[in-house]
């Protein structure tokens, strides 16, 4: 018998678990579901944030080895970073029009503002805190981060992606400027430990089915609890948002990367999604870019055809910097809380809301609920209390499994469109 597609068992799996954590909620099994359910989707992500970082280090170094001049890089690295910036922006004006559009904060009622403020004030205030820490930096500080002092310590937290990223590029260019004989050891060991943690990706993924139906009941049972009825509730309250971003979301997947990717690539669309649907499946399940990396990674080379070379570079860069779904919610979220507030804002702020969101998406982390944090400084940059994040946190969880996903097609996308500008997509016809 025919082995049933990876996307179909990924989406059976998440299919249950959407059942199972219904049932479960409905019946008061929250406590059994967190102690002999939860563990699975931990270890599931847990697998895959482990190899995320040796995978990172050694298919980059391979990769900017692999170049072989430098010239080639700054070219590759100058197209990727200038399309990964030109879709976020245009992810951040559909967000806008569609906000604009639908002004959800109208029609949330009065007395559900006063108790989405009162229900989430606590949680607002310690996302606030985190961020004052971050504003306290200098304008130059993210540049300083990028570069670590001990590289043990950057290897120590997946938080610091951008990092490693730096430390592999820097080997890398290392590697390409001595002779080549005296590389080769080093070259070598790195081309065979990235062979081994692809491998180690598909013995992860078969695993993926229960994984994905351990995090999907989890994420049910911590965002609706033992009393279902509250989460009805707040989604009616704030279901125009929500239609606001899914919207924006489509939008951008519909126009910018069906329109990028039919005029720059010879890639048939449906190769593409039917390639990366595993991956976009595990970030929705786990809203998070930096665990799907291996996956996304192992699908563009494996299953789309782009080379090692270049998705080595442009999807740990991509995941870490490139967030079109994650800008394009803080967009939305950031005129929903104004318009909630009755504040409005005009063409001025608007634009400000475009280039605040396209620097704060950059230096979002690639874990869950990372977007949030980050839209206290937008909302601080156009004049908007922050306290504010109040009113969108309940259904936080769900728009964050969204737009991962967006940000997980948009890594793929462009590096679809890299490797084909280079002649490095070999589109495999199955
Ligand atoms: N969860 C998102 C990601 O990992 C980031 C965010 O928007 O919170 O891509």
């Amino acid at each position: 018998m025919k082995k049933l597609a990876l996307h179909w068992q990924i989406i059976i799996g998440l299919a249950l678990g959407l059942i199972y954590g219904i049932i479960a909620t409905n019946s008061g099994w929250g406590s059994f579901t967190s102690d002999w359910i939860a563990p699975f989707g931990t270890i599931f992500i847990n697998l895959l944030k482990l190899i995320a970082m040796p995978l990172v280090l050694s298919s980059l170094i391979t990769g900017v080895a692999s170049l072989s001049d430098i010239k080639k890089l700054s070219r590759i690295g100058g197209k990727t970073i200038g399309i990964y910036i030109g879709t976020t922006a245009l992810a951040v004006t559909l967000g806008l029009i569609s906000v604009n559009l639908i002004k959800p904060g109208d029609k949330v009622p009065d007395n559900m503002k006063e108790k989405l403020k009162l229900t989430y004030q606590k949680d607002a205030a310690k996302k606030a805190n985190t961020v004052q820490k971050v504003k306290d930096r200098g304008p130059l500080q993210p540049l300083v981060d990028m570069v670590p002092s001990n590289f043990l310590n950057s290897a120590s937290s997946n938080r610091n992606m951008l990092q490693v990223v730096f430390m592999a590029i820097f080997i890398g260019i290392g590697l390409i400027q001595i002779p080549k004989e005296k590389g080769k050891p080093v070259q070598q060991f790195f081309e065979s430990l990235t062979d081994v943690v692809i491998k180690l990706v598909d013995i992860i993924m078969l695993m993926a089915p229960i994984g994905v139906f351990a995090l999907i009941a989890q994420t049910i049972n911590k965002v609706a609890g033992n009393n279902p009825s509250e989460i009805l509730e707040l989604l009616g309250a704030l279901g125009y948002y929500m239609f606001a971003v899914i919207m924006g979301l489509i939008a951008h997947a519909a126009i910018t990367y069906t329109g990028i990717m039919r005029l720059m690539t010879k890639m048939p669309l449906e190769t593409f999604y039917k390639g990366i649907a595993p991956a976009q499946l595990l970030a929705f399940s786990t809203s998070s870019s930096g665990a799907t990396l291996p996956v996304t990674m192992e699908r563009c080379e494996e299953e789309l055809g782009v080379s090692e070379e270049v998705s080595s570079f442009v999807l740990p860069l991509g995941a870490t910097i490139n967030m079109d779904g994650t800008a394009l919610y803080q967009a939305v979220a950031a005129v929903f809380i104004a318009q909630t507030l009755n504040m409005s804002l005009d063409l001025s702020a608007q634009l400000t809301i475009v280039l605040t969101t396209v620097l704060a998406s950059i230096g979002t982390a690639a874990v869950p609920g990372a977007g949030i944090v980050m839209l206290v400084i937008i909302l601080e940059s156009v004049g908007v209390p922050s306290a504010g994040i109040a009113l969108i946190l309940g259904v936080d969880r769900i728009l964050d499994m969204l737009r991962t996903t967006v940000n997980v097609t948009g890594d793929a996308t462009v590096a679809v469109i890299i490797a084909d500008s280079e002649d490095q997509l070999n589109i495999l016809t199955k």
